[in-house]
């Protein structure tokens, strides 16, 4: 898309009256275009509607209108949770009018240049993280996207000299043509939202759209131990800057020195350092894995993604491990809750997909309840039967996939498990499940909510799931 300054006078549609549809319809409506807000949500659930109007900016809630689209549309601005099924995208598509994310506006507008982090897990930690290390080593980063401040807003107050620090997901990315970050993350490649992408092709192509205006002025930030990531960057034209937790990277790059095993748990984190090797070939030892802010293997990955994405951005390399040091899990990510009669609480709520859980349940130690279910997307969650066998002690299933998930634990032989039924109100069906985990557990076990599945059949966000589950914990 062109600069927003340049549809001054011209219509800009914006779908979607979320935080960023917000954003974005403020940034053309200050910039002189006839902005007009759509959202089918009933009036009385769009509570923004009225600050836009009171600006003079024109909102339609309750439906899309047939007329809302015409030639006179000079751009859409597509909330990324829309599907391009919708009947205004389509009508869009079909006149040739370019539809856009928030993502590619704030790109276009923003002084700033910005630090793109995509991948099917660990987004918000690592951009998070990214921002800690950015803001540690002087350069003053805005951490924006997905996870919090529209990016929209985030590019108005930016100036030339700071870095905006994105977290981008895979339905924002669909939505760019030129968005060009100077430095891009891509953590990981999962099967995950194909409810939405139709198929994993769609996905990683979606994903792949975060390098595909990049340079070799750009830096590119990919795991080198996921074989998706790595086909990819065949076709990426930045540099490559790879991260691995398995290989010594010889020709540069992050990595864990002694490189753990392919395939193995986490033994002999003290041991193990996070380095990073330079384009010269020096090796620069930054701290040891057992110090790291927030555990696991997983997390390791995400700290040396974050360490890569930080050099690339100009951060010197002394100023990295305090940082790295002193992070903490941001909330509803393996978040510690409490201690009772010697059993700890963790709230995962966040991890909405079998790896994230694979992950969080693989980076503590002792025995396990785990308190898993949700929205059922379709998958038969036999990637979990591992983990049922090997380190979960009992299960507690709730949600519309409490007995898909009781079968893959039948299969894998685990005798204590738990199908809690739906009482009335949800909020007392997952009271229900965590007293009936905590009366399973003994003192020492730890019991887990990281239910592999989104919240929405039951809960209206994973953050309110989350939230409940800590009290429910905290109120035993
Ligand atoms: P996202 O923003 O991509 O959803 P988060 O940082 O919020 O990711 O982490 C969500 C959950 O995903 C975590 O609680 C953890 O279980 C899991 N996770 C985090 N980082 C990784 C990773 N690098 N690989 C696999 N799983 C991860």
């Amino acid at each position: 898309m062109n600069h927003p300054s340049l549809y001054r006078g011209q219509q800009v549609v914006v779908l979607g009256l979320a935080k960023s549809g917000v954003s974005a319809a403020k940034v053309f409506h200050a910039l002189g275009a006839k902005v007009v807000v759509n959202d089918k949500k009933t009036r009385e659930q769009c509570p923004e509607a009225g600050e836009l109007e009171a600006a003079g900016i024109a909102v339609i809630c309750g439906s899309h209108p047939d007329d809302l689209i015409t030639e006179a549309t000079a751009l859409v601005v597509k909330n990324p949770g829309i599907p391009y099924q919708a009947p205004p995208v389509q009508q869009a598509l079909n006149l040739g009018i370019e539809v856009v994310t928030e993502v590619e506006v704030a790109y276009a507008l923003s002084p700033a240049p910005m630090i793109g982090i995509t991948g099917s897990n660990g987004k918000t930690t690592t951009t998070t993280w990214i921002g800690e290390l950015l803001q540690a080593a002087g350069l003053s980063p805005i951490v924006a996207g997905n996870i919090g401040t529209p990016l929209c807003e985030a590019a108005t107050r930016a100036e030339a000299s700071q870095w905006i620090v994105a977290e981008l997901s895979s339905f924002q990315l669909k939505g760019t043509g030129s968005f060009r970050p100077k430095v891009a993350v891509l953590l990981n490649l999962a099967e995950t939202h194909l409810d939405y992408h139709g198929s994993m092709e769609d996905y990683v192509a979606s994903k792949a759209k975060l390098f595909s205006n990049m340079t070799p002025e750009d830096t590119a930030v990919l795991n080198w131990d996921d074989p998706i990531c790595r086909e990819l960057a065949a076709g990426v034209k930045a540099k490559l800057l790879p991260f691995s937790l398995t290989q010594r990277l010889e020709q540069g790059g992050a990595y864990i020195e002694p490189p753990y095993p392919a395939d193995a748990g986490e033994a002999g984190d003290a041991e193990r350092k996070v380095v990073y090797r330079d384009s010269e070939g020096v090796v620069h030892e930054l701290v040891p894995v057992s110090e790291l802010g927030i555990p696991g293997r997983h997390n390791a990955a995400n700290a040396l993604a974050a360490v890569a994405a930080s050099l690339a951005a100009g951060a010197s390399v002394e100023k990295l491990s305090r940082p790295l040091r002193e992070f903490r899990s941001v909330e509803h990510r393996l978040e510690l809750v409490c201690t009772k009669n010697g059993i700890t609480f963790y709230n995962d709520s966040k991890a909405t997909n079998p790896t994230a859980t694979t992950m969080s349940v693989g980076s503590l130690q002792g025995g396990i309840i785990l308190i898993a279910g949700g929205l059922d997307r379709g998958s038969d969650y036999m990637e979990l039967l591992p983990l049922f066998q090997k380190r979960v002690k009992g299960l507690v299933v709730l949600g519309q996939t409490r007995e898909k998930l009781a079968r893959v634990a039948e299969l894998a032989g685990l005798a204590s498990v738990i199908i809690v039924e739906p009482e009335e109100v949800a909020d007392d069906t997952l009271r229900a499940a965590v007293s009936r985990a905590a009366a399973i557990a003994e003192p020492g076990d730890t019991v887990l909510l990281s239910p592999a599945c989104a919240s929405w059949d039951m809960f209206a966000s994973y953050e309110q799931r989350g939230r409940i589950f800590k009290d429910s914990a905290h109120t035993l």
